[in-house]
């Protein structure tokens, strides 16, 4: 029997990142596996965007404050499919940035991120030279419909998560603990 990804042919099992992996490695000491900075990321959250997702307190700035001071490689993402059979989700990645991402990524909220898509946004701290490296390397290989790159990629840029880093992310104890609201009934 097939599975749903097989059915409808999305990326689940394997995304394939092996032209970014190559080059990195070539290019660097130390490469970082691409799977590594998109499926395995530090910190992974869905951001609330439009007023009516913001429960109480928790705006996106309360979401992006966990990563004040911080700075690095960061991709903002939308959903594509999921997996019934895998328990996996698969995403498509819109943008990809460098530097804080407290601010950059509460900026694009407020210039570029349509009011009604739900964002997940993805962020491993780097130096600047490094993140500046990986920024330009996945704009190199990939196209991402937020990026207006010079020469873009041809493919889209896909992650899979599985359900508890879709769902709770990696930053809800952080995020609950800046919240002011006590009942967490509320939720
Ligand atoms: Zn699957």
């Amino acid at each position: 029997m097939m599975t749903s990804c097989e059915d409808h042919d999305f990326p689940c099992q394997n995304p394939d990142y092996s032209r970014f992996d190559k080059i990195a490695a070539n290019e660097l000491a130390k490469p970082i596996a691409a799977n590594v900075l998109v499926n395995e990321s530090k910190f992974c959250m869905m951001i609330p965007v439009s007023e009516d997702s913001v429960v109480g307190d928790l705006n996106h700035g309360l979401f992006l404050r966990t990563l004040r001071g911080q700075s690095g490689l960061y991709h903002l993402w939308v959903d594509y499919e999921a997996c019934s059979d895998h328990g996996t989700h698969t995403m498509m990645c819109a943008y990809v940035g460098k530097g804080p991402p407290e601010t950059r990524v509460a900026s694009h909220i407020k210039t570029k991120w349509p009011q009604t898509s739900f964002l997940y946004t993805t962020f491993t701290p780097l130096e600047n030279r490094l993140a500046k490296y990986y920024e330009q390397l996945f704009l190199d290989l990939y196209d991402f419909v937020l990026n207006k790159a010079e020469n873009p990629g041809e493919n889209l840029l896909y992650a899979v998560w599985d359900n508890e880093r879709y769902t709770n992310g990696t930053h809800a104890n952080e995020v609950s603990g800046l919240s002011k609201m006590q009942d967490f009934d509320d939720w």
